[in-house]
Parts: structure tokens; sequence; C-alpha cells
């Protein structure tokens, strides 16, 4: 048995599938018929030779000349030479000849006393590894054939991995590294897919097609179980089934706590397949659409025409009062291939969210005017990731403006009172929350990056994840503070972090007088019951003696109890 953290609760059994992704594994294999196996070699390098051309011919300059690089690399008669005379000399399988001639080049420039040749190691890495996913045809924009019942085992998922999976036939998902608040983990959750992270050497362990268990309340992964063992899981798969069903008398309900102070509930959702499927009753307003996940795995950047279309979809919803449509909120660990961004040292701090959208205006107004055309079918709200400056929030106002301005001028429809709000995730914002809350029409809490930023901890990063702590004081006093100044203001408060589903913090939540939570669609009815249990009052004068605190282990005890007495 092996062992790992829960990103995503829930019981899979299923047949392994194992998906390596980042550095491709290339086995060492002798072949009998050398002349088939050059010929492999040369279809794969000119099929990368064309892809490259294609690539050459849309690039801008930076990019034109990188690619023109790697051209003359690939189509170098030396190296095709070499490689050749390795398959024919010693037999080897192309991948494995490749990877072996491409070795010396990292060796031969690794030895030159050059920083800038140095640097170029990557760019040969890229070159290897385009020619070798030809070799074993598996395109990176393919989506990878998954039968029903399969459990993923990978070193590591990214969100563009996830995004080329069916996760209708996906029974759980192991990986090696992994944190539970990596974006690929709140997707995982939202499909209610078993996820435990960090099992170690999980790919070298479980061979593919071993029939798995996954329980995903334990953290514990059983390979090739038994009959028993299995029956008690699916025992247990069952009674959280029937949990489940008796929270159904909390549809359709107002979500108040015990003394009657209510609280709004909206929902997460990142695409448009979720919001098609949703249940009624289970909440009026989506708190979050991620739109960036709407264009993950596009070959280029969708049309106006084509995200007005998704917007005004959203907007039309006739079960659905209101949707804040988050803007675009690309880099850190979301990518996207039609967006060749550079390669950035430390990308969580870097080019993100509403910096990158005001660096590349044309892609920024192009989502804008959609949002906005759309919001002439219902109600649409408008909401910028990772402001971190007032600065921030004015420009990209502005941009709203324009574009409202180009939409007049061409006689288009759109609501000219829509409203703009602020997502607070980085303590810069919230320490700045009285003078934004100025500035815009509402809040809301980004939880899962304000926790990374306040507390220096990558919220992808299983080394740290420890340390990447909820219930740290700083991380509670900057929720108050957000909360204050929004209350300053007169303008809502809203949390859509994965925090505002946390049992413990709830109550927490509830005694700040936070006036909305913005969760996943399957915690919604387990939340609602737990705010039933609560009261305000008790909840105010935990706030207080939480206040006084000063470490996350004291906290988290604290609210553990209080919890255990409701
Ligand atoms: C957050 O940071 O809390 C948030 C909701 O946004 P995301 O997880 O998409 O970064
Ligand atoms: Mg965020």
């Amino acid at each position: 048995m092996l062992k790992g953290e829960v990103a995503s609760e829930g019981i899979g059994i299923g047949r392994a599938k194992l998906i390596i992704s980042e550095s491709k594994i290339i086995h060492k294999q002798t072949i009998r018929n050398s002349g088939d196996e050059i010929q492999r070699f040369h279809e794969a390098l000119s099929e990368t030779i064309k892809d490259t051309e294609r690539i050459i011919s849309k690039a801008e300059e930076t990019e034109k000349e990188i690619m023109t690089a790697y051209l003359m690399i690939m189509q170098d008669v030396n190296l095709a030479n070499k490689i050749e005379n390795l398959i024919k000399f010693s037999n080897y399988c192309a991948e494995y000849a490749v990877e072996k001639e491409f070795d010396s080049i990292f060796k031969d420039i690794l030895n030159i006393d050059d920083e800038y040749m140095k640097a170029r190691t990557e760019d040969i890495v890229d070159i290897k590894n385009n020619i070798i996913t030809k070799l074993q045809k598996t395109n990176d924009n393919e989506i990878i054939e998954i039968k029903p019942n399969t459990i993923i085992v990978t070193n590591e998922l990214t969100l563009s991995d996830i995004a080329k999976l069916n996760l209708n036939n996906i029974s759980g998902i192991i990986t090696e590294k992994g944190n539970t608040n990596s974006h690929s983990s709140i997707v995982a959750r939202v499909h209610s897919i078993p996820v435990v992270i960090g099992v170690k050497n999980a790919t070298k362990i479980i061979k593919e097609k071993d029939h798995i268990a996954i329980d995903g309340e334990t953290g514990e992964v059983h390979i090739n179980i038994n009959k028993n063992d299995e029956q008690k899981l699916l025992d247990k798969k069952n009674r959280k089934q029937q949990e489940q069903k008796e929270l159904e008398k909390y549809k359709n309900t107002h979500t108040k706590t015990k003394d009657g102070y209510e609280i709004k509930i909206t929902l997460n959702i990142g695409e448009l397949s979720e919001l098609r499927s949703l249940e009624k009753g289970i909440s009026e307003g989506i708190g979050l659409f991620r739109s960036e996940l709407l264009y993950l795995n596009k070959n280029e950047m969708p049309t106006e025409e084509e995200q007005f279309l998704i917007y005004k979809e959203i907007a039309e919803n006739p079960d659905i009062k209101h949707v804040i449509i988050r803007t675009l909120d690309i880099g850190g660990d979301k990518q996207l291939k039609w967006l060749k961004l550079e390669k950035e040292e430390n990308p969580f701090l870097g080019n993100r969210g509403i910096r990158l959208c005001l660096s590349n205006l044309i892609l920024f107004k192009t989502q804008l005017k959609a949002i906005l055309r759309a919001s002439y079918y219902g109600q649409l709200l408008i909401m910028f990731p990772m402001i971190s400056c007032i600065e921030e929030l004015r420009k990209a106002k502005q941009v709203v403006e324009e574009c409202k301005n180009e939409l007049s001028l061409e006689n288009i429809h759109y609501n000219k009172e829509i409203k703009i709000g602020v997502m607070i995730e980085v303590p810069s914002a919230v320490l700045i929350s009285n003078g934004l809350a100025k500035e815009c029409d509402f809040f809301s809490i980004g939880t899962n990056d304000l926790i990374q930023y306040t507390t220096a901890t990558e919220r992808g990063n299983g080394k740290v994840s420890e340390l990447y702590n909820k219930y740290h004081p700083a991380v509670i006093n900057l929720i108050k503070q957000t909360i204050e100044a929004a209350k300053c203001s007169k303008i809502p408060c809203s949390m859509c972090g994965e925090a505002a589903s946390d049992e413990l913090l709830l109550p927490i939540l509830i005694g700040l007088g936070l006036d909305e939570i913005s969760i996943n669609p399957n915690n919604v009815l387990k939340v609602k019951k737990i705010i039933s249990k609560l009261e305000k009052e008790k909840c105010t004068k935990l706030v207080e003696k939480i206040l006084n605190l000063y470490s996350a282990r004291e906290v988290e005890r604290i609210l553990k109890e209080f919890i255990e007495m409701i």
C-alpha cells in the first residue's frame, strides 16, 4: 500500500494509466531493421521542421528569431547523419538515438565558457522533445484516450494536462508531486474525482493496468487490492453517498445560521459544461467564473465572437441570476499554448493575471468586449484578478471604458452600468483595500493566492505545503481587514478561495460578517448544513479569541474544539 495526501475526497477504483509528464521517458531499445527506423526518424524530423516553419510564419519578431535558430539546428545535415549512424551501427531505436545525440550536444555546450550558449541548452531540450514527441506520436494537443474507470498515475498533473483528459472516465488520480491548492487539484474537486498527491515513486511502483483503489479520505492507495478490502472500500463509498443524499433537504433553502444570520452562497465554475449540468436549487449565482479555463486547450486565441457566444449563453441561463466573470488569469501555473509567454524565474511573482492583460491589450480588450456585449443579455459582472495596486485597477477600468466607447461607436448594445469588482488575493491589495473599495463595486477574497503570497509558499509546491496554512493568523487578519474596508465603503465582500468551504473557517467568516461565499457546487449542501448549526453571536466571540493568537496550530485547535461543540 502507498500513501499520500488527499487533494480531493472520494473512493476511486479502476485500472491504472500511467502518464509521465514533463521529461519524456526514453528506453534504450535495440531494433532489427535500421532502414525502417531511419525512415521513422526522418519522418519525425521533417514533421517537426514543418511545424516550426508554420510557427515562424505567424510568429512575432523575438519568437521568429528563436524558432529560426531551432530550424537551423534541425536542418543541420551533421546532426541527422550522427543520429542515422547511431541507429545504423548501434541498432538503437530512433528515440534513444535522438536522446543520445542531444546528450552529447549538451555536454559540448556545457564545456564552452560562454553563459549565453549555456542558456541555450533549454532550447535544445525543446527541439529534442519535439522530435521525440513526433516519434512517440503523442502530440501535445492530442486528447489522451481514457477508458472508463481509469486511475491516472502521474508524476505531476498540470492544468493543461487535465484539460486533455476525458474527466468523465477518470475514477481517481494519483500524483507524485503537487499540492492540494494547485489549479489541477481544484478542477478535480469540482469534478468529484478523488485525488491523492505526494505519493512517492507512484509511477515506478504502479504498473500500467494494475487494479488500483484510492481511499480519498485516508490518502491510501492500494495496488491490486483483494476482494475483501475492495468490498470495505465500496461499503465506505455507499455510506458517503447515503450521507450526500441526506443533505438534499438543504436544497432550495436560504443559508442561515441558527439565529437567523444570512450569508449568500454562490458557485465557482470553470467550464460551460459545469454550468450546463448544474442542478436547480443549488444556488442562484456564480461568484467566480474562471474564464481562462475555457481557453486552455485551444491552439489560438478565441475570437471576440467565440467568447461573446459563450458569455451570452452564460448570461441567458434562466436559473442563474448573476455571474461574476473573472477576466483572464493566466501565468503562474496556468499557461496557454497559443500565448507564448516568456519563461520566468518566479512565474507566480511575474506577469500574471491583470498584469498580463494590461501588457497585452489585444487579449484584454477582446475578452472585455465579449463580456460587455454579453452583459446586454443578463446580469454579468466583471472581476479583475491579482490586483496589487490602485493604478492597476484604474488602468483596467480605463480599458473597460475604452471598450465601452468603441462598442457605442459601432452601436452595439451592452450594460452601461456593469459592475466591476476586484479579487483581493495579494497582501498589498488588502493593505490598500480602503482605497480600492472606493473605486470598485465589490470585493472577492481569493484565499488560494492570498495564503500563498502572505506565507511566501508556492501553492502547488508539495515541499512547502505545511507552511501554506489557511489558519495562519496573518491570513485571518488580512481577511478581517478586507471585510472591514468593504463595509466602510458599503460594497459587498465575498470569498471565492477554497477556504470559503472549510468547515473550521466558516464560523470565522460568519463572525467577521462576510456577505457571501463562492464555493464548488459539490460543497454547497454540506456547507449549508454546517452554517445552519452555527450561531452568529458565538462566532463573533470566537473571532475575538482567535484574533489574539499568533500560531496557526493554536487557531486550528481552537476551531476544531468549537466545531466539535456545535
Ligand atoms: C484564489 O486565488 O483564491 C482564487 C479563487 O483564484 P485561483 O485559485 O483561480 O487563483
Ligand atoms: Mg487566484
